[in-house]
């Protein structure tokens, strides 16, 4: 285990950079505020797009042997990353490498980085159904599978029949869809894991068929979801209410802190309006969660995933 103190930092990261191929986008103080789709947090103190699988295995084990922490950034869409940003790696699958969509009979074989619109119409131009509640959602086959991404009564899971993922120590795993600990929203066994690609599998149906269901899709999101920045659904659905109606029986809608608004358009998604801080939307989810509580006894929970360091209060003040 080697020690990294603050003044050896740069030095740690520029031996990494060294390892790494040339093709690796490394760079460090990366804004990821233009990388999530609620435009909202701080930048990465290093941002790493490997090139390849041994790149990335490289990136995971000097990481683990320097004790840097690391996390995988998908397309964005569903992360709240705080105003610090977030010390250690971000490593991000975006690399063709990692991006492939191959087709063989009715199965789809996807890399994590893939974006899932892609995946929905590369299906549809191979006659392959049952993949067109991916149409509209706007992250990645790796976030999908994190977050058991669904839509339309559909779950990334229900059409999944293995994934191949890589663990911290860099060893390569495949497994069956039915043994990764998967629940409403979660996939557990990829919380510490990254998920390298996906063999998906779908029925063999004439593509207008295909074509006119993701039609249907389409149009009813673009009725029912704001057009603004946001990272999708803030809540988890509760048992007994969803939490977008849940929030406008509250009489909540519009409510706004600085440049964050609970939408009129569906009480579960806050925009960012007018350039909103990570703090303007983690106060507005405290004010909700709080007013679910007291009103209705209902405990809340977040499906964006909240990540990354809070601006210290010195660091306000030293602003201010
Ligand atoms: C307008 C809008 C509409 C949306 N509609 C829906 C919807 O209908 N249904 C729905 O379920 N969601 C919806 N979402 C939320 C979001 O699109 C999904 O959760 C999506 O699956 C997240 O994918 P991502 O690539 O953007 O992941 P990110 O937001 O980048 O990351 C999400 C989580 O996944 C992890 N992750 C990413 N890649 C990997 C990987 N390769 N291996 C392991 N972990 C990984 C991240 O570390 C993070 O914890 C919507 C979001 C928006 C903005």
């Amino acid at each position: 285990m080697v020690e990294v103190t603050p003044s050896s930092r740069e030095q740690v990261f520029a031996k990494l950079r060294s390892r790494l191929s040339a093709q690796t986008v490394f760079r460090t103080n990366e804004s990821l505020a233009k990388r999530t789709t609620l435009r909202v947090g701080g930048p990465a103190e290093v941002y790493i797009e490997p090139a390849s699988e041994t790149d990335l295995s490289t990136i995971l084990r000097f990481s683990r042997e320097h004790e840097i922490a690391t996390m995988v950034l998908g397309r964005g869409s569903n992360l709240l990353i705080r105003d610090a940003g977030i010390r250690g790696i971000v490593i991000c699958l975006s690399q063709p490498e990692f991006s492939k969509i191959t087709f063989t009979g009715d199965q789809v074989i996807c890399g994590a980085g893939a974006k899932l619109k892609n995946v929905s119409v590369e299906a549809r131009r191979n006659n392959i159904a049952g993949l067109e509640f991916l149409e509209g959602i706007p992250g990645s086959v790796g976030g999908a599978l994190r977050m058991n991404a669904g839509a339309m009564g559909g779950s990334t899971f229900d059409v999944v029949e293995s994934v191949r993922y890589l663990d911290a120590e860099g060893v390569i795993y495949e497994k069956k869809g039915a043994e990764l600990g998967v629940e409403y929203r979660c996939c557990s066994a990829l919380k510490n894991n990254i998920a390298l690609s996906a063999v998906l599998r779908g029925r063999i149906t004439p593509a207008e068929m295909i074509a006119q269901t993701m039609n249907q899709y389409s149009q009813k999101r673009w009725k029912s979801q704001p057009a603004a920045p946001s990272a999708g659904c803030i809540f988890k659905n509760t048992p007994t209410i969803p939490a977008g109606k849940l929030v406008e029986e509250l009489g909540l809608k519009g409510t706004r802190i600085g440049g964050a608004v609970v939408s009129d358009v569906h009480g579960n998604f806050i925009v960012n309006d007018r350039n909103a801080t990570a703090k303007d939307v983690l106060d507005l989810i405290a004010i909700i969660k709080q007013r679910a509580k007291d009103a209705r006894g209902i405990d809340l929970h977040t499906e964006v995933q909240i990540v990354g360091e809070e601006v210290s209060h010195e660091h306000t003040q030293a602003r201010s």
